[in-house]
């Protein structure tokens, strides 16, 4: 099946009192779960993390790089994902084969796999602009575990913003693939009507699953012209978004090398090399005989 490229949209409405962000990750999803090898619960949960972490990223301005990390208590251990401001995103999840049975709405039960527990997100910016500012640590407890309302239970509790966010992953059952992915997040800011909020919360309330409109081939700004239903809003910007890490062999070298001469040589003589995997993109790099040499060399100069 063919799905159009991911992207993200920025909108406003109701005289920028309404904050809009909307998103099909679709393929950065599957991406991610094709990597992991993730069960399909353990798929809806990272999809979820990783839409919902880009989503969030986008409403900083002056955001470099976002961390949403969930330490939970369920089946699941953990979910990891990190965003940049340039629309990139890596993620994975502690147990990849997390799963069970469908719940009582015969959905995907994320919040078995994931249970309670704690969500942390870390925020950097200033960095390409060089101000180096401190980065921004909150955390909340897991609330919900199906991900979306404890990313609205992040933003009211730890900034004192109110939102609305929906997220949907759709595993198809028979290839246990990811076919459909995509959510939105919906901000009150100061000065927005109490007319204007109960209308958005009628219309979501009675809009279709996000995935369910991300199957019938709608966009970013369709799905939240369906939420939003005759609130009118304006697209400011739309961006490619997709699955990439930042790992590289120069940054296994730079990994090696910092565990020291005396690990390295160890390495050396034992195994003969060295493989790492990240954990991000369950990439694998092989560090051979010579270049642990390499990195030894210049340590041990050889005396003539
Ligand atoms: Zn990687």
């Amino acid at each position: 099946m063919e799905y159009r490229e991911d992207h993200l949209i920025q909108a406003t409405a109701a005289d920028a009192t309404i904050r809009l962000v909307a998103a099909v990750t679709t393929n950065l999803a599957a991406e991610a779960c094709d990597r992991h090898n993730t069960a399909p619960t353990a798929s809806a949960a990272l999809g979820r993390t990783l839409t919902g972490t880009l989503l969030l990223g986008r409403t900083y301005k002056d955001l470099e790089y976002i961390t949403v990390r969930f330490d939970c208590k369920g089946l699941l251990g953990g979910i990891v994902a990190e965003a940049s401001a340039h629309g990139t995103v890596r993620g994975y999840v502690r147990n990849p084969a997390a799963h069970l049975p469908p719940n009582a709405l015969g959905k995907l039960d994320v919040k078995g796999i994931v249970g309670g527990g704690m969500m942390h997100v870390i925020r950097e910016a200033g960095f390409e602009i060089g101000l180096m500012k401190e980065p921004y640590y909150g955390s909340t407890p897991i609330v919900s575990g199906e991900i979306a309302e404890d990313f609205a239970h992040y933003l009211a509790a730890s900034e004192q913003i109110n939102s609305a966010m929906s997220l949907g992953v759709f595993v198809e059952a028979e290839q246990e693939r990811v076919t459909a992915a995509g959510g939105y997040l919906i901000q009150t800011l100061p000065g927005v009507e109490e007319s204007t909020v109960a209308a958005i919360e009628k219309a979501v309330s009675n809009a279709a699953h996000v995935t369910e409109t991300i199957r019938a081939g709608a966009g970013a700004e369709e799905m939240l012209r369906l939420a939003l239903g005759d609130i009118p809003f304006d697209v400011l910007e739309t961006h490619p978004v997709e699955f990439r890490c930042k790992c590289s062999y120069e940054r296994a070298v730079r990994i090696v090398t910092a565990l020291g001469q005396e690990e390295v040589a160890d390495m050396l003589e034992k195994d003969k090399g060295a493989e790492l995997t990240c954990h991000f993109c369950n990439s694998v790099y092989y560090l051979d005989e010579a270049a642990l040499q390499n990195i030894l060399e210049p340590l041990e100069p050889v005396v003539m």
